[in-house]
């Protein structure tokens, strides 16, 4: 009788009823404390202008050289390179308003003003002609950057990861929705710092248009909702010290002010 007990445990545990019994158990536990072994990550979100509600970010591709005058000055050659993309985690980006602090491991913190595109759906294969309906909003922000380990990581081949994607490296402003703004296809951006005009450009002189970013952009990523694309910056790239106030503004997208703390 007991060596059948322990036979028939032994079958029930090996049977997938057993697996199925024990996934339940763990479950049930689990919902206690929110189903999830450690606190799940907070939802990273961008005000909007104008609403209560809040724009829920998913991803954050970045364009790189895409303005001509720019990729010139980065010693590129813009008639034989094409831009290209990088990312930066989500949580890179925090609410201009909050101040930057001047990051850890680097010398020469650089800024980069650039439009901010928020995705409210996506796709693969984006046609350039459809790419503007995937867009809720646009804003201002800046890609801040550790050009010192960005230099190393040239000079090594190496990835610019730890040079683009560090915490905090993107303040950004609210979002101006499409509904309400319309589309930035064309306007005057420019930076300051501590009050002298440093980047003044326009953005019809991105070398990929919006619409072609989402585009080629979507060769390589099935691009969703939540989606930011970084568009580039324009020439006029320098670095800043703790204390200074940066500005950035977009004709039709308002001016945001952070400050290195
Ligand atoms: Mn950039």
């Amino acid at each position: 009788m007991e060596n059948t007990d322990k036979t028939s445990r032994r079958q029930f545990l090996s049977s997938g009823a057993a697996v199925a019994a024990t996934a339940c158990v763990s479950q049930e536990v689990a919902a206690q404390n929110t189903g999830y072994v450690i606190d799940p990550p907070d939802v990273v979100s961008m005000e909007i202008h104008g609403s209560d509600e809040r724009f829920p970010v998913r991803r954050v591709f970045c364009l790189g050289r895409n303005y001509r005058a720019h990729a010139i000055e980065s010693g590129d050659d813009p008639d034989v390179n094409p831009p290209f993309f990088f990312i930066k985690p989500r949580d890179a980006i925090i609410d201009s308003r909050d101040g930057l602090p001047y990051p850890s491991v680097t010398k020469a913190l650089r800024y980069e003003g650039e439009l901010v595109v928020a995705l409210k759906s996506g796709g693969t294969d984006i046609d350039p002609a459809d790419a503007l309906s995937h867009i809720f909003a646009y804003g201002v922000g800046l890609d801040m950057t550790r050009q010192d380990l960005q230099q190393e990581a040239q000079r090594l081949s190496r990835p610019w990861a730890i040079s683009k994607s560090f915490d905090k490296s993107a303040p950004c402003g609210p979002l101006y929705p499409v509904e309400t703004n319309g589309h930035a296809v064309t306007g005057r951006i420019w930076l300051s710092v501590n009050g002298e005009v440093k980047q003044d450009s326009g953005l019809e002189f991105q070398r990929w248009s919006v619409s072609e970013g989402i585009s080629i952009l979507s060769r390589h990523y099935e691009l969703t909702a939540g989606d930011i694309i970084m568009t580039g910056t324009p020439e006029g790239i320098g670095l800043v010290e703790t204390g200074d106030v940066i500005r950035v503004g977009i004709d039709g997208l308002g001016e945001i002010e952070v400050t290195v703390t």
